[in-house]
């Protein structure tokens, strides 16, 4: 089919009023406007003699992890209802470059003679690649669209799952055929949270992680975290962020926990009246901007945007559409590059192919 695609952020800046399409990478301040309301609620202050050691007083097997944050994080899924906390062991990493390389670290061999292929399903994150070889690590390396991968030919592997998917907005489901139990999963569910998708059920992988940065919009606070059920993987994740970065910064740490803790708070203060609660904000603000994106492109004759199902969100209580924080826009047939086409009239592009948030 001669079509092709450009993504459009939705989760970046806050004109929406404004007639303007930002083509720019996507940065998550689309929120910023209900934490600005939020005042003093979320102020933090850290006394000089605090937080100062490298370790943290927890029996975690993620030594630096405090204890406030795994409270937090721990209350967050009893909310939202989006994962399956109870019985996983809980690693926290400054982004999700780190936690990914410490998952793929954690899931390879190094008595290995080959490195292991990471692949996903195509589209993907346009950063998986470039994050995967770019150390030309011995222990994996990037081997392309999880639809083309033949284990026959090519052996074990990493599948990246990416749900819902950046840049298409898809729920995921692996996609490699795995007969001889070859495969490991990674489960990134950066954008499993109500303000994106309907939550249809808690998500229960052997290793899944969420990001701070798409959860609330705090995307500078660099904090990530995993779920990981194999305590073998979290020690394994835990020794490679010790080696690359012994730990993460505990004022982040401390600062996260205190705006997670809020938004359960207030969701437990309104209880079932969740309108006040930051991800229902989260889902109209989505939402308003998908309409403007839609009543703009419905005016086109040349692009198309992806259609989403109604789902029953059980967080929200009621049926809701996936309002992805990319949109994946699609370009008719006579043009070949939907992106040199945009940047012919002048729409502003993101400065590399990969675009990210
Ligand atoms: N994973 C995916 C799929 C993403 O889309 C993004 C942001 N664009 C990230 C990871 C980056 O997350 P973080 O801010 O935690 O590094």
């Amino acid at each position: 089919e001669r079509s092709s695609h450009s993504i459009v952020s939705l989760s970046n800046g806050s004109r929406a009023n404004l007639p303007v399409i930002d083509l720019d990478p996507g940065n998550p301040t689309v929120f910023e406007e209900y934490w600005r309301r939020m005042g003093d609620k979320c102020r933090v202050e850290i006394p000089g003699c605090d937080l100062m050691s490298y370790k943290a007083p927890t029996g975690n097997v993620c030594w630096f992890l405090l204890p406030e944050l795994v409270e937090a994080i721990r209350g967050l899924y009893r909310v939202v209802g989006n994962a399956v906390v109870d019985e996983r062991h809980l690693v926290v990493g400054t982004g999700s470059r780190q936690v990914f390389q410490a998952a793929l670290y954690a899931l390879s061999t190094p008595a290995s003679l080959k490195p292991i292929h990471v692949v996903s399903a195509a589209p993907y994150y346009s950063s998986y690649p470039e994050e995967t070889d770019y150390l030309c690590s011995r222990l994996y390396k990037w081997g392309g669209d999880a639809k083309q991968y033949d284990t026959n030919k090519s052996g074990a592997f990493i599948e990246v799952v990416n749900s819902p998917n950046n840049p298409d907005g898809c729920m995921r489901l692996p996609v490699v055929e795995d007969s001889f139990g070859q495969g490991k999963l990674i489960h990134d569910l950066a954008y499993y949270w109500p303000q994106f998708t309907p939550i249809t059920s808690p998500a229960d992988h052997h290793l899944m992680y969420f990001t701070f940065s798409k959860c609330t919009g705090h995307a500078g606070s660099r904090i990530r975290w995993a779920l990981v059920k194999d305590r073998e993987v979290a020690v394994k994740m835990t020794t490679y962020i010790e080696l690359n970065s012994l730990g993460v910064s505990k004022d982040s740490q401390f600062r996260t926990a205190k705006i997670i803790e809020l938004l359960c708070n207030d969701y437990q203060k309104f209880g079932l009246d969740v309108s006040n609660s930051f991800f229902e904000y989260g889902n109209r603000v989505m939402a308003e901007r998908w309409k403007n994106l839609r009543d703009v492109i419905g005016r086109s004759d040349v692009f198309s945007l992806p259609t989403f199902e109604r789902q029953y969100c059980c967080f929200l209580g009621r049926p809701s559409r996936p309002y992805p924080a990319f949109a994946w826009l699609k370009c008719k047939e006579e043009i070949e590059d939907c992106g040199s086409f945009l940047r012919g009239y002048k729409y502003r592009r993101a400065k590399r192919e990969a675009f990210w948030s």
